[in-house]
């Protein structure tokens, strides 16, 4: 049976990568050996993480003064490393509050400086991303989480601030174009669009760093990535490999603005069903409904039959839809990698079970 993954995170990843990532886990370019057991500073992987930098760059189209890292930790060491290399004690740094997520990063920043949460949703449990705010020109930086992975929501547009955007971007990196400049800083676990879990994309800009007078182990700065090129220690070679390999898809699938259009038409499909079918409802507002993470529930009328339809679902092959337990009900993720049938059957099992049950 063919399996339709919806899963969160990890995620779906492309099939042709996976294929020649299967391969280089076992034989790497017929060498006989898995890639997994070459040095991280031999000729193999050097050509690896620069093709990752080279196609990152041109994908999203970084100018100079920006750099990738690879680092590991995941986003959330990010929610600390991101203020302690830019903000100093005294200093204030703004947040907008629009999930569990930014809510971490919120808590860890104030380890580091003066923290102003300039808007919040969390009193209506996170169902709207807030708009109407004043960023100070005198905040270090200002932070938002672009998709709100566990609420469904999303930024149709980046705020204009005059402070640089510090952006948690895990759970929509490379699904749409954006314009690079107003961010000062940018990062990505890669488990949700890219690639396995243990590696994390950060984007920083050159001007944001050697401000801060702190003491900086040398693994939690990102200048020591920077000169090393992401090698100062071993990094997380095998997750670097198969997210350049879905850069390498990225590119060949027409770049972000193709992506973005599939993304958008597999988000709108899906929505147009959850408005039309009598069983289920959204649970954001419509202008902020994510295209990466579909929030949905059963209509209060047919909540008792939440456990069969998730029971049909698995029946034919769509997994991963649960909802996180702060929201309930279903959550299907359709990152890059998920292809429209996908959607489409899962569309599918919704009018076939509602045609049974409505
Ligand atoms: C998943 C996720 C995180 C946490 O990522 P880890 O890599 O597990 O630390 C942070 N922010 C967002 C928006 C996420 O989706």
């Amino acid at each position: 049976m063919k399996i339709h993954n919806f899963s969160a995170g990890p995620a779906i990843l492309p099939a042709s990568v996976l294929k020649e990532a299967g391969k280089a886990a076992v034989n790497y370019q017929g060498m006989g050996l898995s890639l997994m057991e070459l040095s991280h500073r031999g000729p193999e992987f050097t050509a690896i993480i620069e093709e990752a930098n080279t196609l990152m760059r041109e994908i999203i189209g970084l100018p100079e003064n920006y750099h990738v890292l690879w680092l590991t930790g995941g986003a959330s060491t990010q929610f600390f490393m991101a203020p302690m290399n830019l903000l100093n004690e005294g200093e204030t740094a703004q947040y907008v509050d629009t999930g569990v997520w930014a809510s971490k990063a919120i808590k860890e920043a104030k380890a580091f400086g003066n923290v102003e949460v300039v808007a919040s949703s969390k009193d209506q449990n996170y169902t709207f991303i807030p708009k109407d705010y004043k960023v100070s020109k005198n905040a270090k930086y200002l932070h938002i989480t672009s998709n709100n992975t566990i609420y469904g929501t999303q930024l149709r547009k980046f705020p204009k601030s005059p402070a640089p955007l510090v952006c948690d971007m895990s759970s929509d990196f490379l699904s749409r174009p954006f314009n690079p400049e107003p961010f000062g800083l940018i990062y990505a676990g890669a488990q949700k669009n890219l690639g396995p879990a243990g590696t994390t994309v950060v984007i920083v800009r050159e001007d944001m760093l050697g401000k801060v007078q702190r003491y900086m182990p040398a693994m939690l700065d990102y200048r020591t990535f920077i000169k090393e090129n992401s090698l100062y220690n071993t990094p997380p070679v095998f997750p670097i490999y198969v997210s350049m390999l879905t850069l390498r898809w990225i590119k060949k699938s027409g770049g972000l603005k193709a992506l973005q259009r599939k993304n958008k038409s597999k988000a709108l499909l899906l929505y147009d069903e959850i408005d039309r079918n009598p069983l289920f409802r959204g649970t954001v507002v419509p202008e902020d409904r994510s295209y990466m993470n579909i929030c949905f529930v059963m209509n209060d009328a047919y909540a008792s039959l939440e456990k069969e339809f998730m029971q049909v679902c698995e029946a034919n092959g769509l997994v991963g839809l649960k909802g996180h337990r702060s929201v309930g009900g279903f959550r299907a993720s359709t990152y890059n990698a998920l292809p429209q049938k996908s959607v489409q059957a899962l569309v599918d099992v919704m009018r076939d079970f509602a045609q049974r049950k409505g």
